[in-house]
């Protein structure tokens, strides 16, 4: 039964998004455009308009059998996306259709006692600087666990943070609902709603950086383990006696290709200089350094090897590759797919694999996605945060929030 909901709610969300972006269509265009049967829509449809959220437009769509066109009662529903790293924070202000509206990035400290209020401070300053009666809630990503995303308990080593009711804190100063969410987690979510994902009811998406990260979704719904810590792809154990990790383990995937670990491995070779990083290793390989390929394709075997396990063990659809490490994928890909197609299970072998564009702003994206795919989502993992953005998306709709 909750998972027959959670389906309908992905599906509502998607006929939002779906005319936030497109403009207005038919019921008989978003079944085609959803892939969904016709009476699902509109059934879901009837849903959405007794909600206020839809209305019935005057025009008919053009050629074949008049119908009656659907729009949105608002089309300028926004959510904000919070990206937290140990340095800076960044921010979008994202709309209904997954188009940023703008961005921002501010320098932050996060081991700062002030941390938490600095945070408050700087999204409060974000959103005052837009059309605050648009956004219908807040969602933060970070690299760490979250035990629940409704009140947002962080722990984080890569922040410092050890139990820290980070959304509960953010609900009561911003007066907004907030959701917050795994950084992978969060991207995984914004794949399954607007990204290559979007097809697909089972899908992994595996990051790659100065960690090495994996969402899961799975029959349509992302997988948070036990306390919200699923998807430590990164910590998989890879070597014995292999280098340090930051998890305090030696030998994870993580602590072998990292960024920071290809640039220790560029280091000891000297083919950078300690002053130097990931872009100009990088750079080596683009100009054709063996040395500097050799670096990224040992990478690529290694992950590919990893993620045949990972992919052995969870069979998914397809498998979205993503994150700033994949700006220097043209060398990692060569010994990643041989190395993937050889540790597959032969059934397993046709697994389609993307690599998503990275840009910079990603992550926040997928931070404010979290609060997009919540709105009917009351009773599941957002907990109350879910029903106060569906009752803000409700009131915004009605032109009174
Ligand atoms: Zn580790």
């Amino acid at each position: 039964m909750a998972q027959n909901r959670n389906q309908a709610d992905v599906n509502r969300t998607a006929i939002l998004a779906h005319l936030g972006a497109q403009g207005p269509a038919s019921r008989a265009d978003l079944a085609r455009a959803l892939g969904v049967s016709p009476a699902l829509i509109t059934q879901l449809t009837k849903g959405l308009l007794a909600d206020g959220l839809l209305e019935e437009l005057n025009e008919t769509s053009s050629g074949g059998r008049p119908a009656r066109m659907l729009g949105l009662v608002s089309r300028g529903i926004t959510a904000i996306g919070v990206k937290i790293a140990p340095d800076h924070v960044a921010f979008v202000e994202v709309g209904i259709d997954g188009v940023v509206a703008r961005s921002l990035m501010k320098p932050f400290d996060a081991v700062s006692p002030l941390a938490v209020s600095d945070l408050i401070g700087l999204v409060r300053a974000f959103i005052a600087e837009g059309d605050t009666t648009r956004v219908i809630g807040v969602g933060v990503g970070l690299p760490g666990t979250v035990a629940n995303r409704g009140v947002g308990v962080v722990d984080s080593t890569q922040l410092g943070w050890n139990h820290i009711p980070l959304g509960e804190l953010l609900q009561r100063a911003l007066e907004l609902p907030v959701v917050v969410e795994n950084n992978v987690n969060a991207l995984s979510v914004a794949e399954q709603l607007f990204g290559q994902g979007r097809e697909y009811r089972n899908i992994l998406v595996v990051t790659v950086g100065n960690g090495v990260g994996a969402g899961l979704v799975a029959d349509g719904d992302l997988v948070r383990g036990r306390a919200g810590g699923a998807g430590d792809l990164g910590h998989v154990p890879v070597r014995e006696d292999g280098p340090l990790c930051q998890c305090g383990n030696r030998g994870c995937l993580e602590a072998i290709i990292g960024q920071g670990a290809l640039v220790n491995d560029a280091r000891s070779i000297r083919l950078v200089g300690e002053d130097e990083g990931i872009d100009e290793l990088r750079a080596l390989a683009d100009a054709g350094n063996a040395e500097a390929q050799e670096i990224f394709a040992h990478a690529g075997h290694t992950l590919g090897r990893a993620l045949a396990g990972a992919v052995n063990l969870l069979d998914p659809e397809i498998v979205v590759l993503s994150g700033e490490g994949v700006e220097a994928w043209a060398h990692w890909s060569g010994s990643f797919d041989r190395a993937l197609r050889s540790s597959l299970v032969p059934g397993k072998r046709g697994t389609a694999v993307v690599v998503e564009r990275w840009d910079d702003d990603r992550w926040a994206q997928g931070a404010a996605a979290l609060v997009l795919a919540t709105p009917f989502d009351a009773q599941g993992i957002a907990g109350d945060q879910g029903r106060l953005v569906r009752e803000r998306l409700v009131a915004t709709a009605e032109g009174k929030p």
